[in-house]
């Protein structure tokens, strides 16, 4: 580029109040508002200075970006006003997808959010005394209910709610342990996702960690040797995102249970997915349910709301009476509490499993889906998509995922989709730059679209994008 002189491109240059009295600017000042658009002006200018600092435009380039100024206004003001947080299409089959917001919520759980939110409710009003209410109450009636539906041993269980598993199980650590012990098997001491670690939290509730066992071998034993005075809790921690195989062993709960009760201990257990039904029923067997550890007499459960329940984020703790109540007038109670988005989301979710209307939650009606029912549904995308496609329909697995049941897979139909001309990663990207952003596996320079997690109705969108993903390949 011949050497220009930067002084007089930035003279080039109008500013923001010249560019904002065009007739185009004041058109959009119209619409969005003078902020705004005062504001997009300014980036984009910038931007503009920047590329005349750098070097980068000459005098024709400046031209033909004022020429473009307008345009490019439109553009960043597009932008600034969208939303970051956006819906996605899951093509990865991976039910619980927790970079992808884990479980989906059902119809009547938005509904009811809705409804409750869009006005006032008596989140903490008691509508027969008309005087102040606790906001706890509305989840504890539907899991009292439900848990009572499937055996009356429950009916002394009551049931908070706090903002996740990792808020339940501090709240329940610093309750029930604070400035005692807490007896772990090294073999429990899990990370989940990032910062979630037992050590960690167990430091934070003021409660000190007491170790037994081995990696691979704890006995109940070895619990027993390890309490003393200063023990207050038992925990057990699910292995919910890994597995531990070959020479190990673990007591039985049941096992627990009876030392719990012989030394007069709390004995609580972090089921992290906590389902609310009979998982074995889509062929995941080994994943504790929640019913499955009051029945068998742990006294505290946590787990949380979006994982297996398939409802909204949330941590719940449900067990015995006596010790939900002490969680409630912790002060961290307080501090971890859930507002009426989520009280209202979770009713309605346990609704549905009080009706027994399993459809309507839809990680339930995914992870019901048989393979011939997916396979017979990526034929059909498969028959709407360009000739440029490679396409083959393999046998494949799905996932749980979200530290649900690691060993659990649940057979599926893969499209295998490759495009000659365009990498596979290649294919992703624009895959995820489509409107709503598709997101899907790659797998031996192949992508990979699995329609389990896919909404029906999202069928032919699939199609859309890598149709449109493949025209100027
Ligand atoms: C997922 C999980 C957690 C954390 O739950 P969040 O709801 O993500 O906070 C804690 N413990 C176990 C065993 C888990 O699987």
């Amino acid at each position: 580029m011949q050497l220009v002189n930067k002084a007089d491109l930035f003279r080039k240059l109008p500013s923001v109040d010249e560019f904002l009295r065009t007739s185009e600017m004041m058109a959009l000042v119209s619409t969005e508002g003078a902020t705004a658009v005062t504001e997009a002006c300014r980036v984009v200018l910038a931007r503009l200075r920047e590329e005349i600092a750098a070097g980068r435009l000459d005098s024709a380039g400046i031209d033909l970006a004022l020429s473009g100024m307008a345009e490019a206004v439109g553009r960043e003001l597009r932008r600034a006003l969208s939303y970051s947080l956006r819906p996605v299409i899951n093509a990865t089959g991976v039910v619980l997808h927790t970079n992808l917001g884990r479980a989906p919520l059902a119809v009547s759980a938005l509904e009811h959010a809705r409804d409750v939110a869009a006005g006032y409710s008596n989140l903490e009003y008691d509508l027969e005394t008309g005087e102040r209410g606790k906001r706890d109450v509305h989840a504890d009636r539907l899991f009292r209910k439900f848990l009572s539906i499937q055996g009356g041993s429950v009916a002394e269980i009551s049931t908070v709610v706090v903002n996740n598993n990792a808020a339940a199980v501090l709240l329940a650590l610093n309750t029930l342990a604070e400035g005692g012990e807490v007896i772990v098997s090294r073999g429990e001491l899990v990370e989940i996702g990032g910062s979630f670690r037992i050590p960690e939290v167990m430091s934070k509730s003021g409660a000190k960690l007491c170790e037994v066992g081995t990696t691979n071998r704890t006995r109940i034993t070895d619990y027993e040797r390890a309490i003393n005075e200063r023990t207050r809790l038992l925990l057990r921690v699910h292995r919910s995102n890994f597995q531990i195989t070959g020479f190990t062993e673990q007591p039985r709960l049941d096992e627990l249970v009876i030392l719990a009760r012989k030394k007069n201990l709390p004995l609580m257990e972090d089921l992290g997915s906590g389902a609310l039904f009979d998982l074995s029923s889509v062929g995941v067997n080994q994943e504790p349910g929640v019913l499955d550890s009051l029945r068998t007499g742990v006294h505290v459960v946590t787990y949380s709301g979006d994982k297996l329940l398939g409802g909204p984020q949330a941590g719940i703790l449900s067990g015995r009476s006596d010790l939900i109540s002490r969680m409630r007038t912790n002060s961290l109670f307080r501090a971890l509490r859930v507002d009426k988005l989520t009280y209202a989301a979770l009713e309605a979710t346990l609704l549905a499993y009080v009706k027994r209307d399993f459809d309507a939650l839809p990680i339930l009606r995914m992870m019901r889906l048989s393979k011939e029912e997916i396979a017979r549904r990526a034929q059909a995308v498969a028959g709407s998509l360009s000739p440029r496609v490679d396409i083959q329909l393999l046998d494949g697995e799905s996932i749980l995922g979200g530290g649900a049941a690691p060993s659990a897979i649940l057979p599926t139909s893969l499209l295998a989709i490759s495009c000659p001309g365009l990498s596979a990663d290649e294919l992703a990207s624009r895959l995820r730059y489509f409107d709503p952003p598709v997101v899907a596996r790659v797998e031996e320079d192949r992508v990979l679209l699995d329609l389990r997690t896919v909404f029906p109705e999202q069928d032919q969108l699939i199609a859309a994008a890598l149709n449109k993903a493949v025209k100027n390949s």
